[in-house]
């Protein structure tokens, strides 16, 4: 299994970070160590001063795809939830001033937060989905998949041109503007179209 993550797929998001709008997709992996056991506490690594949270919408994939067409793409998953990719902020810019790749930040043991799946058919409608999430009981990010520069479906078609989609694997579908550091003993919850999908305790 592994997680597909897309960066830079919200103007608001990119424009936070002072990065630049690209024309295609930003696309990194995780490791399938990544994962973040179910009702594991998020242990801050040691090698990191600055850990973000970035709350994404995800999906998980239901079947083998390569060269999958947009007009097809929705056939290929019947999940979603949400997910949080933690990233070593610190590490991550470090890495980016030297032109290397971003691994170390971003796909480190516990970054990925999967929530709790639901079928796509119990949400009215996917292009407009609103999602949110909570730290310490205040909101820190507010999104609406209307506001993804490529859609899940146009992200599923991209990302399987260059990696066949396997059952199983979840893509990280980009976060809106809000990430934030995060400290020991906090809280954050992810809700999804009020439905509270993701909590994680931050150790
Ligand atoms: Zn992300």
């Amino acid at each position: 299994m592994k997680i597909i993550c897309i960066g830079r797929n919200y103007v608001d998001h990119i424009r936070e970070l002072n990065n630049e709008q690209t024309e295609e997709p930003v696309i990194f992996i995780k490791p399938d160590s990544a994962v973040l056991p179910k009702e594991q506490d998020f242990y801050i690594p040691e090698f990191s001063k600055e850990v973000h949270y970035e709350l994404e919408v995800i999906v998980k994939i239901n079947k083998v795809g390569k060269h999958i067409q947009e007009k097809f793409a929705s056939t290929y998953y019947d999940e979603i939830s949400l997910g949080i990719d933690f990233t070593a902020r610190d590490l991550q810019s470090s890495l980016k001033k030297k032109g290397l790749p971003w691994e170390k930040a971003k796909g480190f043991d516990g970054s990925a937060v999967i929530g709790e799946w639901i079928n796509k058919e119990s949400v009215e409608d996917l292009k407009h989905i609103n999602f949110t999430l909570l730290k310490n009981g205040q909101s820190v990010q507010e999104g609406n998949t209307k506001y993804m520069l490529w859609n899940i479906n146009s992200i599923i078609a991209y990302v399987s041109k260059f990696f066949m989609l396997k059952k199983g694997d979840i893509i990280f579908t980009g976060t809106p503007a809000g990430v934030g550091k995060i400290a020991v003993n906090d809280y954050l919850i992810g809700i999804l179209e009020g439905n509270e999908l993701l909590k994680v305790k931050i150790k």
